[in-house]
């Protein structure tokens, strides 16, 4: 595989600097430029992070003297270094739009992390290992865009990102109804417990715009291409709920599902030991060998034992079993900040690198 040089928009936040740890040893990808606000602009990326990084490894030693760009007044220039950028910032979303356009129209491509183009219909919004066709859509974007290279593909809420993989080859069976209690650690909201310690001992009963998010994502993961463009799944009908709960990382989800067609405990547990995505046949660098991961034991999974599986990239699921109200109900699990954050948009990236989307 080629190798490709990458910028980092955001690279100082929680998102960004999982991405720089991720990206750091990378066999495709080499960080040439790390961005982000004015106020980090001009100093080392080591000075501009300071006390803010949070990842348990330290800053890697030839990233921390990388001196830090403007997102936005250095556009043009990053754009013309780099094959790509991964973009997570913290903006408003008009602004965030502008970013992510401005990139994709000066020929450089967009993985972002960011909600504003979830749900675009010419916008790929990926879980590689669910609905890799839907990059077929890179190509009327383009058009809309007029560029001949640049575009931008996103990748979806954490908070969908262990239920949708664990209902996907379930499909077959027709899933009429989810009802998901989604139990989320405080990183979803860029926190420690040492910025935030009023979680310690605690659980909030609301993340704002999170239950909207769980509940339409997921169908246009699940919906068709069609005419170019994603046209979003019209069921099963999905209801949610998100509580913030005292987790560092790891969002857990409890989860009830009804079928048209209900298949046998026997037949749900082979799907999922069986399921094979894009990214496994492809052999990408971040693809987990087993994604999806069913315990036997009632205690799990559990996000301090689980969470790490894979790097970080596998789903964790457990306690199957049939429900009175719906059909069956189980937990699962994947980790918010690497599957649900920056290693889902690597993984992202290495689709779009091994289908030739960045040549
Ligand atoms: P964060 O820790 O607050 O970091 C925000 C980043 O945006 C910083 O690098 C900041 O740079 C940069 N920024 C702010 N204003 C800017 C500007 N005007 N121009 C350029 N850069 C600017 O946020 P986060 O938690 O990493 O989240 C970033 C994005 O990812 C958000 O859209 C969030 O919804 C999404 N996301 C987060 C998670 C998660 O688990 N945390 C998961 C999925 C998606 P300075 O340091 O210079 O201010």
């Amino acid at each position: 595989m080629k190798n490709y040089n990458v910028g980092v928009i955001g690279a100082t936040g929680m998102v960004g600097q999982r991405f720089v740890t991720l990206l750091a040893e990378h066999p495709w990808f080499k960080i040439k430029v790390l961005a982000a606000s004015g106020r980090s602009a001009g100093k080392t990326y080591r000075e501009a992070v300071g006390a803010k990084w949070a990842m348990k490894t330290p800053i890697p030693e030839k990233i921390g003297d990388i001196i830090v760009r403007d997102a936005i007044a250095d556009m043009a220039q990053i754009a013309s270094e780099v094959d790509f950028v991964f973009c997570a910032v913290d903006m408003p979303s008009e602004e965030i739009i502008a970013l992510e356009e401005g990139y994709a129209k000066l020929e450089c491509p967009v993985v972002s992390n960011n909600k504003e183009h979830r749900l675009y219909p010419d916008v790929p919004m990926l879980i590689p290992e669910c609905n890799s066709e839907h990059l077929a859509v890179i190509e009327t974007q383009r058009k809309r865009l007029g560029t001949k290279r640049g575009f931008i593909a996103v990748k979806p809420n954490c908070s969908i990102q262990s239920y949708v993989p664990a209902l996907h080859p379930l499909k077959e069976y027709g899933i009429s109804a989810v009802l998901a209690c989604n139990y989320q650690a405080i990183s979803g909201a860029g926190k420690t417990f040492e910025t935030w310690p009023e979680m310690v001992d605690n659980l909030i009963p609301f993340i704002k715009g999170e239950e909207q998010k769980s509940e339409i994502e997921p169908m246009k993961i699940w919906g068709e291409v069609k005419d170019g463009v994603i046209v979003p799944a019209e069921k099963p009908l999905i209801t949610t709920q998100c509580l913030r709960v005292p987790v560092s990382d790891g969002h857990t989800s409890a989860v009830f599902v009804k079928f048209e067609r209900k298949p046998l405990k026997e037949e749900i547990i082979k799907a999922w030991s069986e399921y094979k995505g894009e990214p496994q046949r492809l052999g990408l660098p971040s693809a987990p060998k087993q994604f999806l991961n069913y315990f036997e034991d009632d205690n799990r999974p559990q996000a301090k034992l689980d969470r790490d599986l894979e790097g970080g990239m596998a789903v964790s699921i457990g306690r199957l079993r049939e429900d009175s109200l719906f059909d069956y109900k189980f937990v699962c699990l994947s980790h918010n900040t690497l599957r649900g954050a920056a290693g889902g948009g690597v993984l992202v990236a290495e689709l779009l690198a091994a289908k030739g989307y960045f040549d």
